[in-house]
């Protein structure tokens, strides 16, 4: 099964992803999880991101392409694979259109999970990560010892681009005008699969699995 999840900031899809994950056993792989490791590795690539991921900016598609080709050639993906954060633009739809078919691995959906505004808006600004394995939590639903990941032990932390409300409201902006058109470009190609993203996160994933138990794939 090969996937792309997109929707706005707070959407939740990270949680989503890690439960298609699981599911049906194929990597998830966020760019915005990758570019925020690398930055506190400081990696090269982190280096080349830093200012983009900080300012709340997109990071050139040249990098982040790259950065994706990259990562769909590792053997993990051979069962599939799901993108979050990535194509965020129709260049970088574009882009994966012209990699699928280098790699003969074409998509099979592509989820659209819908939120009001409101709703994302009080996702990011309470959201908050585990620093060790990810995982996603909100102010409104916390992990069981304060600050400690009940998955891993980690330490569950505020995102580092999550507070400062300019870079969320131009993440936001940046989301209507660039990412929001790939819906029509994925309807053309057949794929768009519109999700409703309110409620708790199992009752989503419920209609996810509904959804997708109708996608015929490869
Ligand atoms: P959010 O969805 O909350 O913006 P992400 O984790 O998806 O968070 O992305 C965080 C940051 O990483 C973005 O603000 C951007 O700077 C960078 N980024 C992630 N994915 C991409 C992409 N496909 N193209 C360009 N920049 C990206
Ligand atoms: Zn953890």
């Amino acid at each position: 099964m090969r996937l792309v999840i997109f929707g706005p900031q707070g959407a939740g899809k990270g949680t989503q992803g890690s439960l298609i994950s699981e599911e049906w056993g194929i990597p998830a792989i966020s760019t915005g999880d990758i570019f925020r490791w690398s930055i506190a590795q400081g990696t090269d690539l982190g280096g080349d991101v830093k200012v983009y991921v900080d300012n709340g900016d997109l990071v050139p598609d040249r990098l982040t392409v790259r950065l994706v080709r990259d990562r769909l050639a590792q053997e993990d993906t051979a069962s599939g694979w799901l993108l979050d954060g990535f194509p965020r633009n129709i260049g970088q739809a574009e882009a994966l259109d012209r990699l699928s078919a280098d790699l003969d691995a074409s998509l099979d959906a592509a989820l659209l999970l819908e939120v009001p505004e409101d709703v994302s808006l009080h996702r990011i600004l309470g959201r908050r990560v585990c620093s060790s394995c990810g995982r996603n939590y909100h102010v409104d639903v916390p992990p069981k010892e304060d600050s400690v990941c009940d998955a891993c032990g980690g330490e569950v932390v505020e995102r580092s681009d999550d507070n400062d409300k300019e870079a969320i409201r131009k993440r936001l902006r940046t989301y209507y005008d660039e990412t929001a058109p790939l819906a029509d470009f994925y309807e053309e190609h057949g794929l768009l699969r519109r999700i409703d993203g309110k409620g708790s996160p199992g009752a989503i994933f419920e209609r996810i699995k509904r959804d997708l138990k109708r996608v015929s794939h490869r």
